[in-house]
């Protein structure tokens, strides 16, 4: 990686850099919907509605052992000699939970309230689908002040732009933040050419909206469907050309991850010096690659392991990916747990020689130096921190393009006020 050429005011942005340690808790499944690459738990959706998965005691002990593993990682991340955090690099400032997987909404507010209340950080986000009751998330932020965003899953099928604008607007006026994830799947781009999904956006394209896409992904009991997996050549054209529309049409909206990762490569990488007058990154301009040192790699890919972690609802502790798409990698895709924080600290559990985290750090880095598309490419440092290697467990990548998604990138550069207001909209969210 090259040094930081600071092309972007990104003082005060969160986009492209990670300053919080991240903790997934598998809180609620329930779902009266039924959209294309459901992530919920068939068996929490089905059989446990509109009630809490971990009881309060449950819930205290993720706390705890949070708030401990909070203070060891400021202690010990923050100060450290080399990797993604440390005395020269990004440091942790605070921690947030993300409750995950269903619909939030569902539950009644005294539920919303024992979990929020159970879990005090400054941060705290709730998954939802859409809903109408955005008055129930502020009253809860009345009875538990905090920062309060909620990631609402949109169905494109079903759900309009305008319903979305209008949820997101009710929470801003209620001191709420939040944004929708898009799953990509057959389906969607069955229903959708970019142009028609542009069109169907329209309506979040002038609010400073984040959008957030994902990657479809096998899952053993959230009712999977071999038939919704994309051929990621597909996904990746598809994709360059909604990125070139929204670019074309200025709208004032935050495509996530790909538009993010477009900046730190200009950014952090050099690519600015390569961009030609029509905005176009030209492969022969890009600077000279920082030779790949395994052990370097390693310890930034670590740190960012260590700072985005899943609990489950047996208190099972995983890695959560944030990649193209947020992929908590547990035994639904084929991870075995990491340990369980019931019976050790998460600190422990994390730096166990020769646990899960070294294993999967090993497996990373094996592939990219070893996959005849990624060994001899600049990005391999990029892509180990955000596991794109996991990907090929599920689906190969074995065609034109890769999971480095680069055609999307590239439409993202030729716009760099398009991007500059991506970092302003960073800004606003502060998280
Ligand atoms: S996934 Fe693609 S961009 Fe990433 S290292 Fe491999 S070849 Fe390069």
């Amino acid at each position: 990686m090259n040094a930081f050429t600071g092309v972007f005011d990104r003082a005060g942005s969160t986009l492209g850099m990670m300053d919080d340690l991240q903790v997934a808790v598998h809180t609620y499944d329930g779902c009266a919907r039924g959209c294309p690459g459901c992530l919920v738990d068939k068996h929490f959706k089905n059989d446990a509605r509109f009630r809490p998965i971990l009881p309060p005691s449950d819930l205290s002990i993720v706390h705890s052992r949070v708030s401990e593993y909070f203070d060891w990682v400021r202690a010990t991340l923050n100060t450290k000699g080399d990797g993604y955090f440390g005395k020269e690099g990004y440091k942790v400032e605070h921690f947030s939970y993300t409750f995950r997987f269903g619909n939030h909404a569902e539950l009644p507010l005294d539920s919303l309230e024992e979990i929020a209340a159970a879990m005090p950080c400054e941060n705290r986000v709730f998954s939802t689908g859409p809903t109408e009751d955005v008055a129930k998330f502020a009253e809860l932020r009345k009875r538990q002040p905090g920062r309060y965003f909620l990631e609402i899953i949109m169905d494109p099928l079903v759900d309009s732009g305008e319903a979305i604008r209008d949820m997101i607007l009710e929470m801003r006026r209620n001191g709420i933040l939040g944004y929708p994830e898009i799953l990509l799947t057959r389906r969607m781009l069955d229903a959708f050419t970019p142009e028609r999904f542009v069109d169907h956006l329209a309506p979040l394209g002038n609010i400073g909206a984040q959008v957030q896409f994902g990657r479809y992904s096998p899952s053993r009991t959230r009712g999977f469907a071999s038939s919704q997996m994309l051929p990621v050549d597909e996904e990746v054209e598809w994709l360059a050309r909604f990125a070139a529309l929204v670019v074309e049409r200025g709208y004032d909206m935050h495509p996530i991850p790909l538009g993010e990762y477009a900046v730190t490569l200009l950014d952090e990488y050099g690519e600015m010096a390569a961009r030609g007058a029509d905005g176009r990154v030209a492969e022969e301009r890009l600077p000279e690659p920082t030779p790949f040192d395994a052990r370097i790699v390693r310890e930034k890919t670590r740190d960012i392991l260590l700072t985005s972690l899943y609990v489950d609802h047996n208190l099972d502790l995983f890695v959560w990916s944030e990649s193209m798409g947020q992929h908590v990698l547990d035994s639904n895709l084929g991870f075995k747990p990491l340990g369980n924080i019931r019976q050790r600290s998460i600190q422990d559990i994390v730096c166990e020689p020769g646990g899960g985290i070294d294993r999967m750090l090993s497996g990373i880095v094996r592939e990219l130096v070893t996959h005849p598309k990624c060994s001899g490419c600049r990005y391999k440092s990029f892509c180990a921190s955000h596991a794109v290697p996991l990907f090929r467990k599920w689906h190969p990548d074995d065609g034109r393009h890769c999971y480095g998604y680069l055609p999307v990138i590239r439409e993202f550069q030729k716009d760099v006020a398009f991007l500059d207001n991506m970092v302003e909209g960073f800004k606003k969210l502060g998280f």
